[in-house]
């Protein structure tokens, strides 16, 4: 209408006359945000965290502009992607690093471009990101140990398929672990026979190290310590096969519905859950407010993580452990899950 024309064509005059100029600009620029994910094997990453990112982003700001693409595990086409983000305009990149050290030339390449990096649930190593949101990802680990160090039968013997060597969160998930389990093999109360990196947090893979284990060890497991559902997916696959599905504590990671269904089967015992729609809208914020306004914004920070060249301004959040008994409550409740998604059937 005329009148609302009226009006829209008023706001920029009163601006400039009321606001020192920067803040007009900065007003009426269109940001730009882009996201970057790292693969596709976990369904987390194009079931979830892209979905709510973009809801939280457009909430944060209505006129954003998103660039989101997921590298397929691929480390030079995350550099690709992020390089083509900034030709496209990205003001600020929000990025979850297939490799974590690799990731330090997507912060370098972004810097020479004067655009600012968020580090997203992974923390990219030795470089200079402006902030880095994820959970704490030591306590992941430990909620796992807890899990095995209480489920375990006495003087057991574990093995542990941990997460991808690229990825800097498997470490911190292995340490948070073992910082439980130690004290307990050192007293004699329990065995770690047998401990994997899984390359690409391939299920495939994690198949075949747990059949190797189990070769190895004669199928003497107690309990399987897998870092995530998908690990857990193929660590379960090779324990059917020789009968201890569903006998030994198997953990997992991410309440995706096929661990969440393998709970409710009996064939995993746990999952760790974070609540990634939070992670996604503090990101999502962080980002929103860093390109508008050129700064940090300290209201979300919470902790600082040592990247081994700065202390990175971060928000961590805090993960759960989801079993049968709490499944309905902490992840149906809460929306993330549905009943019909993860009840299967006969
Ligand atoms: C994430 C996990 C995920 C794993 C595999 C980790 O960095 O924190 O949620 O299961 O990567 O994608």
């Amino acid at each position: 209408t005329a009148l609302s024309l009226a009006l829209s064509a008023a706001v920029p005059a009163m601006a400039q006359t009321v606001s020192p100029p920067q803040v007009s600009q900065i007003s009426t620029k269109k940001v730009t945000v882009a996201f970057l994910l790292p693969e596709n094997s976990s369904p987390r990453y194009e079931q979830v965290d892209r979905p709510e990112f973009t809801k939280m982003a457009k909430m944060a700001d209505p006129n954003v502009k998103l660039i989101i693409t997921n590298a397929n595990s691929n480390p030079s086409t995350q550099l690709n992607q992020a390089q083509s983000a900034i030709t496209n305009g990205a003001d600020v990149l929000v990025v979850d690093p297939v490799d974590g050290k690799a990731g330090a030339a997507i912060v370098a390449y972004a810097a020479r471009n004067h655009v600012p990096v968020i580090s997203y649930d992974r923390l990219i190593q030795d470089s200079k990101p402006a902030g880095y949101v994820s959970f704490n990802n030591t306590k992941v680990g430990e909620l796992q140990g807890q899990y095995i160090a209480d489920h375990v039968k006495p003087g057991g013997s574990i093995i542990m398929i941990n997460g991808a060597p690229t990825d800097p969160n498997a470490f911190d998930f292995r340490n948070g672990a073992l910082s439980v389990l130690k004290p307990l093999v050192e007293a004699g109360k329990l065995k770690i026979s047998y401990t994997v990196m899984t390359p690409n947090w391939s299920p495939e893979n994690a198949f075949q190290e747990t059949q190797q284990a189990l070769t190895r060890l004669n199928n003497k497991v107690d309990g399987v310590l897998a870092a995530n559902d998908g690990t857990a997916s193929g660590a379960i696959r090779a324990l059917q096969a020789v009968g201890l599905a569903g006998k030994v504590p198997v953990t997992g990671q991410d309440a995706t519905n096929g661990g969440l269904t393998f709970i409710l089967e009996g064939l995993q015992s746990m999952t760790v859950f974070k609540y990634v729609p939070d992670e996604a809208a503090a990101a999502a914020k962080f980002a929103v407010s860093l390109a508008a306004t050129g700064k940090v914004p300290a209201d979300l920070v919470n902790a600082k993580v040592n990247n081994g060249k700065i202390e990175v301004p971060s928000v961590l959040l805090t993960p759960i452990v989801v079993t049968a008994a709490n499944m309905k409550n902490a992840v149906i409740d809460s929306g993330y899950a549905s009943l019909s998604s993860i009840c299967v059937g006969d």
